[in-house]
């Protein structure tokens, strides 16, 4: 007998970002609403329901959820179908069961909400209580030790929930059902504040105390949501040359957090785009162009400065009790090492050197650093990928499973394939410092738990030196039943950002960076290729340059500089490059070119970050870098934004070749044109040849998609000139957003091209 249809069981699947953002409550008052009755549950692979209906409100209801979901969840799919009648007298939350090797998704971390902000304000047992969080939300990712998401599996198991939380958290209507952070002033974690051998931790006296040290000028170390940080206030110099010493930081800007948005316009020139990015719950580190100075410090040398708004309670508290609008917030590391995230580690390596050390006793189970990002062609570009957006995964076009990424080297994040997700770590670092490699071991492990994941192939670069090849080649040594696949490193910028636009077809790839292993042995990094995810073929490439000095060369401009005007002017270069020479020291630059004379220890490159370097260098902003791309983002920084013109170029042996450009250069550095001017010059002949070289491969090719990746493609005037001019030309254009074009966001190429390259067979 069928049942009556106003009356048919439905089972709805639904796939996403769903846990740990307040869905099961939604959907259980949404059920309500729409006199729904049956169940909702968490899984592993997402959120299960099952709804005694009829066909009609069903739609409603499906639509309801895709309109009306939380804030930070994502819905991918929604299956529905129709299963065999069931009774259910009322709705109901099930609990957790982890039933599935399939995983659903880990909600990275959410900046608190105003809701919460009110209840700091008036709740009696939430006044001043700076870990306040509900549904919407709180931490995530950072203490989540193991899927389902639930209390137990978190860094809040230690808590016991007093009776007023408890209450909340089983008061369905309540915006704390089932929010497994919650916590109140009587029962959660509290903070401590370190000062000459006193431990304060009545919350009020932590603000006022920590706010007039910070008004003195002091420098404190603040445990924040995903490791410590620095800070001090913007607007004092001698605190900020004093933090710098501390960091041993001489050049590199330190980020700011501004009291509000309001007050951040004051400092900054913002977009109305820019302005909802650091308003989202992300609450990302923004790079913005200057427009009044803090302390000459901050940003030295820069027109751009790191900004971003408060995102946990204690920011707010603080902010609000300061009467400075600006703190500097640099992340608790020495030079490369990883962000501290353990008490005791900060308390040892901070109290000594910093003025004080607040602390407080909820654990990081997961460091995130803060993400950085930019705004070119009103689109959000991630230079950094870490809280608010890890461990969100990307959707790709087909199956992934077993695939491990391991990355690059230099900005390593890696990479797991489950099904059609890939799940991108988040930031992790350079894997050449020993604690920033042990960091990437353990978040791995970390990853294989979460997300219940068993390598079947491993890929990494094509750079046997990169540690991350070593680790591989290291796993495949122990399991005979793994395979490795290497890559090529310019390949994978592409096919990353291939991926993260859902593109699988032969396209035009245009990869401009630091370095990357070729397959000819040479150090490539200006390239244009022909591929498609599992192949490519090099159609051209910046001419070769013969280099000298290992490491050093991407750490001493002149070198690159040296290295272009002895290549193409020989000898005749001590004379033609006489201004140059002058300014600079002879005897070095003599000592060099014999070397490159010699051939020895020489190798080649067509790397645009070398023509970054040796452009800046020649026009003398620059000769030893502080810091990784200090010469790109300087020549960037000095950019007249008016001049529309370029130089011109040429092509040698079918290379593009920079002869003609560097003679008009030194042209222009004789007739005392400015550097903004020169320049602008330099980024728009970029953009000609990137226009030119396109319009040449889709004449040979008939191709007219294009992807461009590549560290290079940070520099905001670049890319934001390479993408419109190519629109111009009718291209359908691709570039990389919410995962990083610089080797940061290598890993979901590799895996992606793995994944290509061995199907059907996955
Ligand atoms: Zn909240
Ligand atoms: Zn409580
Ligand atoms: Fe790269």
């Amino acid at each position: 007998m069928s049942n009556p249809p106003e009356n048919i069981t439905y089972e709805i699947k639904i796939k996403g970002l769903v846990q740990g953002v307040g869905f099961r409550p939604f959907i259980y008052i949404l059920a309500e609403k729409f006199n729904i009755k049956g169940w909702v549950e968490n899984r592993n692979d997402g959120v299960l329901v099952r709804a005694n209906t009829d066909p009609k409100t069903i739609k409603l209801f499906i639509e309801a959820v895709k309109n009306e979901r939380p804030v930070a969840s994502t819905v991918e799919t929604i299956s529905v179908s129709e299963k065999a009648f069931e009774f259910f007298d009322r709705f109901s939350i099930k609990k957790s069961e982890s039933n599935s090797d399939v995983v659903t998704e880990v909600s990275p971390d959410i900046a608190v909400c105003n809701d919460c902000l009110e209840d700091i304000k008036n709740q009696t047992h939430r006044k001043m209580y700076p870990f306040t969080n509900c549904t919407n939300c709180g931490p995530r990712f950072t203490i989540i030790k193991d899927l389902p998401y639930d209390r137990e599996k978190t860094t809040m198991h230690e808590f016991t929930m007093c009776e007023t939380c408890m209450s909340e958290y089983s008061d369905i209507y309540n915006r704390r059902f089932h929010a497994q952070p919650v916590a109140c002033n009587t029962c959660g974690p509290y903070y401590t504040l370190h000062f000459q051998n006193n431990k304060i931790t009545d919350i009020q006296k932590i603000i006022s105390l920590s706010s007039d040290l910070i008004q003195q000028g002091k420098i404190i170390a603040i445990k924040g949501l995903g490791g410590y940080h620095i800070m001090c206030d913007a607007h004092n110099e001698s605190a900020v040359t004093q933090l710098r010493k501390l960091k041993n930081r001489d050049k590199k800007a330190f980020a700011v957090m501004f009291r509000d948005i309001e007050t951040l316009e004051n400092y900054a020139f913002i977009s109305e785009k820019e302005k909802e990015e650091l308003l989202s719950w992300q609450r990302p580190i923004l790079l913005l162009k200057i427009k009044k100075f803090l302390a000459p410090s901050v940003t030295q040398e820069l027109n751009k400065i790191g900004v971003m708004l408060p995102y946990m309670p204690f920011h707010y508290m603080l902010l609000n009790r300061l009467k400075t609008d600006a703190l500097v917030l640099t992340s608790g590391n020495y030079s490369d090492e990883p962000i501290i995230t353990d008490n005791d580690v900060a308390l040892n390596k901070f109290l000594t050197k910093t003025d004080a050390v607040i602390t407080y006793n909820r654990k990081i189970h997961n460091r995130t650093d803060d993400s950085v990002g930019i705004v070119v062609n009103n689109k959000l570009r991630l230079l950094r990928r870490s809280r608010g957006y890890a461990p969100a995964s990307v959707a790709v076009s087909f199956n992934v499973e077993g695939i491990f990424a391991t990355g690059a080297e230099f900005v390593n994040c890696f990479c797991i394939g489950k099904g059609n997700r890939a799940f991108m770590s988040q930031h992790i670092g350079d894997l050449k410092n020993l604690e920033t490699f042990e960091f990437y071991k353990e978040s791995y492990e970390l990853y294989k738990r979460l997300f219940r994941f068993s390598p079947k192939y491993i890929v990494c670069d094509l750079h046997p030196d990169y540690l991350s090849s070593k680790f591989a080649e290291e796993i495949i040594k122990q399991h005979s039943d793994i395979e490795l696949i290497k890559v090529q490193h310019h390949h994978a910028h592409i096919a990353s950002c291939m991926a993260e636009n859902n593109l699988n077809e032969k396209l035009i790839g245009i990869s401009f960076d630091g370095l990357g292993l070729g397959t000819d042995g040479n150090i490539w990094g200006g390239e244009f290729f022909i591929n498609d995810l599992s192949d490519f073929q090099r159609f051209t490439h910046f001419e070769y340059i013969p280099v000298s000095g290992g490491d050093y060369v991407s750490k001493q401009p002149w070198r690159s500089a040296v290295s272009y005007l002895f290549h193409y002017f020989g000898e005749q270069f001590f004379s033609i490059g006489k201004s140059y020479i002058e300014n600079n020291d002879i005897h070095k630059i003599k000592m060099y070119t014999n070397i490159l004379k010699s051939g020895f220890n020489i190798y080649k490159t067509s790397s645009a970050g070398r023509l970054f370097d040796a452009v800046a260098s020649l026009i003398g902003l620059i000769q030893e870098s502080d810091y990784h791309a200090e010469a790109p983002m300087l020549l960037e920084s000095v950019v007249d934004e008016a001049v529309t013109d370029s130089y011109s170029y040429g092509f040698y042996n079918r290379c593009i070749s920079f002869k003609p450009m560097f003679e008009s250069i030194i042209n222009d550095l004789n007739n005392s044109v400015s550097k903004s001017v020169i320049a602008a010059k330099f980024h728009n002949t970029l953009v000609d040849l990137v226009v030119e070289t396109s319009l040449q491969m889709r004449n040979e090719t008939g191709l007219n998609t294009i992807a461009v990746s590549g560290g290079t493609f940070q520099n905001k005037i670049l890319l934001e000139k390479v993408e419109r001019s190519l629109f111009e030309h009718k291209f359908d254009v691709f570039t990389s957003s919410k995962i990083p074009s610089n080797d940061g966001g290598i890993a979901l190429g590799q895996l992606i091209i793995a994944a290509a390259k061995k199907r059907p067979f996955i």
